[in-house]
């Protein structure tokens, strides 16, 4: 997995907060403390270190979670936020044509990725060519062309000059009839002058759509001053981290993206062909936290909670009517099949208690019970105790629907009354608790 060990130390630091009888300053700032740790133990540089977890526990000390979820949910989310803006938005790749210069030091990733781009790019439809500039590596010639072979990838080469950016000029030209071209560069072990100019001649050859920044993952604090050097040579236009898959650190690279104000276009994580994935912010940290789609969660708990017909309140307080019972249907119902999501949310803590026929609920479903509930006084909709057997049947008859229908809506209507005054004592805990699992 991704980062492990610091997503493993991340999730303890949330744990304790799982754990804590109640969320107060002292929790706040012992987890704040477990966050900075972990963090500076993957190689997250300290300033960064220092911003973000002051954004944290200011955040959490004086944000007020909003009606309707626990302060241990509010202090979560405020994290998992602080932890996806800390590592901004991924660099956007349009799929149209382009031209790509790969750049880094030797052993970055930096052929392999090419070949793992130019599949990529195959995959959305677009031609791709990769051009091998790689004249200082013995060897990047043979394992980048047979990589293409195997892909059935263009690959454009000259074995035997030396002269990158001769190579690079007849490359384009060549390769002029493809969508997307990709010029692997060389690397050198260390950042050297030749190097830097290598890059800055082969930058000037086209206008380049993107500077792609390889970096592995585990360089450590290094990576800051590797995305400056290039980043003032050729200008960064995004940055990949390689070696994801195989590193307990990581930090280093995720320091130097934020350093350079670039941002991360795409991730490695295997050595073969399939091993690169888009970039996701939110997909990524939801890993690192070990949550599953938390993103989905924040977006369809945020698509929830602003809906003005849940009463949240109303509900907690026992007081559950139809139309209540109505409102949540619907809610769920536009939230699609996520049962485990539900179970997340302050307003489906009752997700535990309910079966899964709600989460399968139709549209049909839904309409049918609505004109249901149309044959029926606004009394009964309050109330439906008031509901005895004749009124079932004129129901049934008054809306067109068997009295089975009536009862069914009335039994769903019990069970969620039930769940709701179950989850007066605040499920938020046991759910977060879940939620870490
Ligand atoms: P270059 O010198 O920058 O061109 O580096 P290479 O492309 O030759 O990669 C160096 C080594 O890293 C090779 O053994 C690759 O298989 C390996 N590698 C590259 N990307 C990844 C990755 O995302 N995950 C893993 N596990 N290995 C990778």
């Amino acid at each position: 997995m991704v980062l492990d060990s610091l997503g493993a130390s991340l999730k303890s630091a949330l744990q304790k907060l799982a754990n804590a009888g109640k969320v107060d300053k002292e929790v706040i700032d012992e987890v704040v403390k477990d966050i900075q740790r972990a963090m500076i133990q993957a190689d997250v540089n300290v300033k960064l270190v220092m911003r973000l977890s002051g954004r944290i526990r200011e955040r959490a000390l004086t944000e007020a979670p909003p009606p309707g979820m626990d302060s241990r949910e509010h202090v979560l989310r405020i994290v998992y936020a602080e932890l996806v803006n800390i590592i901004g938005k991924a660099t956007p790749v349009a799929l149209e044509p382009q031209t790509i210069m790969m750049v880094g030091l030797q052993g970055s990733g930096k052929t392999t990725t090419t070949a793992k781009l130019a599949r990529y790019f195959a995959r959305k439809g677009l031609k791709p060519a990769v051009i091998c500039a790689d004249t200082y590596r013995p060897g990047a010639y043979d394992q980048l062309s047979q990589l293409c072979a195997k892909l059935g990838v263009t690959f454009y080469g000259e074995r035997d000059n030396k002269d990158a950016v001769a190579i690079v000029r007849n490359g384009l030209r060549e390769t002029a009839k493809y969508d997307v071209r990709i010029v692997d560069t060389a690397g050198r072990h260390a950042l050297e002058t030749g190097l830097i100019k290598e890059m800055k001649d082969i930058a000037a050859l086209a206008n380049f759509t993107h500077r792609f920044l390889v970096l592995d993952a585990a360089i450590g604090q290094q990576a800051s001053e590797q995305a400056k050097a290039f980043n003032d040579a050729v200008g960064i236009t995004g940055v990949i981290i390689t070696k994801l898959d195989g590193t307990a650190k990581g930090g280093g690279a995720l320091s130097a993206v934020s350093d350079t104000n670039t941002s991360i276009a795409f991730i490695g994580v295997g050595e073969t062909p399939e091993g690169l994935e888009r970039f996701d912010p939110d997909g990524f940290i939801s890993r690192l936290l070990g949550m599953g789609d938390l993103k989905a969660l924040v977006e369809k708990a945020n698509e929830v909670l602003s809906q003005k017909d849940v009463n949240v309140e109303k509900m907690m307080s026992g007081r559950f009517t139809l139309n209540d019972m109505y409102a949540q249907l619907e809610a769920i119902n536009k939230m699609g099949p996520l049962k485990q999501i539900m179970s997340m949310l302050p307003l489906g803590g009752l997700g535990a208690n309910i079966t899964d026929d709600v989460y399968k609920m139709t549209q049909d479903k839904l309409l049918s019970y609505r004109i249901i509930m149309d044959s029926m006084t606004e009394a009964e909709k309050e109330d439906p105790k008031l509901i005895g057997s004749s009124r079932i049947m004129r129901i049934a008859r008054g809306s067109g629907r068997s009295p089975e229908d009536v009862r069914e809506l009335l039994k769903y209507h019990k069970m969620m009354q039930k769940a709701m005054k179950g989850m007066k004592g605040g499920p938020g805990r046991a759910n977060l608790k879940k939620l870490m699992k």
